[in-house]
């Protein structure tokens, strides 16, 4: 598969008044050298408790939050160094999808007006289509092209999550970074939402970042997962391959909290001790040695890198991650 996205050594660094009154500054590092691909036509998903990064990574991918540092390539676009004009036409080639539908959708607007302002931002169908092209999008994402005319709040939060859905394929996107897309919905509605992502991307050829807290729906979407903890990337591998044998103590405990997980995976659930430290003062080494049941000295000292492990593609960064045995001797 080719790649669509190309990300070295992303950071994303916030300044946060700290102190006793608030006097001093500190570096909050939301992203701390953070590299990965993402394929054509793939569901990468990352997951992670919340403060991990993963919302700040989906953000500075698109540059709704400019990066610190690193790079990101897109298709052959060094992203980074685009100016404003340039930045706005590749825009359309990446889209966003957040968990509160109607937060982001104008409650004074119809659908209709909505989708409208969606395409007329990128002015890619002549005026006079439009609306044949928003009849279009709403049969495309399940809804009746004659419900255009009402508002948000007339309806349901799944058909809201649609329009959402809607006003992001509405500029044919290649990539859409779909953020606790299915979060705030019910279970059976959030299955509906997740099969109508799915054949979407069969049927458009999309790609998506898949960003969740949610491992069960991680588990049903993904082709790849990436687990962060603190900043940093802790595993990345193909979904199979990561529910099957995580490598990374962090993602074993992850997963040993999903009873119908822990069938495949860890047997018994892994309790970790304490809270996630604050990314404002990260431990020194391993920033997981503080929670983490097999910590050592060496943990405390030492940066574990990121490293192949196991089956193709899947790697953690762990100092007791069993290395590549398999991939040495493989042709
Ligand atoms: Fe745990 Fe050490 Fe591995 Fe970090 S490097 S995950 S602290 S064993
Ligand atoms: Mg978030």
């Amino acid at each position: 598969p080719r790649e669509l996205m190309k990300v070295e050594h992303l950071k994303k660094y916030f300044p946060v008044k700290g102190g006793l009154l608030g006097r001093t500054m500190q570096t909050l590092k939301a992203v701390d050298d953070v590299s990965f691909s993402i394929y054509e036509g793939e569901t990468l998903s990352i997951v992670g408790e919340s403060g991990c990064g993963k919302s700040t990574t989906g953000r500075a991918l698109l540059r709704l939050d400019e990066p610190t540092e690193g790079q990101i390539r897109f298709q052959d676009t060094d992203l980074l160094k685009l100016g404003k004009r340039k930045l706005r036409q590749t825009r359309k080639d990446m889209q966003i999808i957040f968990q509160d539908p109607f937060g982001s959708l104008n409650p004074k607007q119809t659908i209709q007006q909505l989708l409208y302002e969606a395409l007329d931002i990128q002015e890619i169908v002549p005026r006079g289509k439009r609306i044949f092209r928003i009849a279009e999008l709403m049969e495309l994402v399940g809804l009746h092209p004659d419900t255009m005319y009402r508002y948000p709040h007339e309806f349901s939060g799944g058909q809201r999550q649609r329009i959402g859905i809607a006003r992001a394929l509405a500029v044919e996107p290649k990539l859409i970074v779909c953020d606790e897309a299915v979060s705030a919905l019910d279970v059976s509605v959030q299955a509906q939402i997740l099969n109508l992502l799915k054949s979407l991307q069969q049927q458009l050829k999309l790609t998506y970042l898949f960003i969740s807290h949610d491992l069960a729906v991680v588990r049903h979407i993904s082709d790849r997962v990436m687990v962060m903890y603190l900043g940093k990337v802790v595993e990345i591998a193909p979904k199979a391959s990561l529910f099957r044998a995580p490598q990374h103590p962090y993602t074993q405990a992850l997963l040993s909290a999903i009873p119908s997980v822990r069938a495949t995976s860890p047997k018994e659930k892994i309790i970790l001790k304490g809270e996630i430290p604050s990314p404002l003062n990260p431990p020194q080494g391993c920033r997981f040695h503080t929670r983490c049941p097999l910590a050592v000295e060496r943990c405390v000292n030492e940066e574990p890198l990121l490293m192949p492990v196991g089956a193709e593609g899947h790697f953690a960064a762990c100092h007791f991650a069993p290395k590549d045995a398999c991939h040495s001797d493989s042709n």
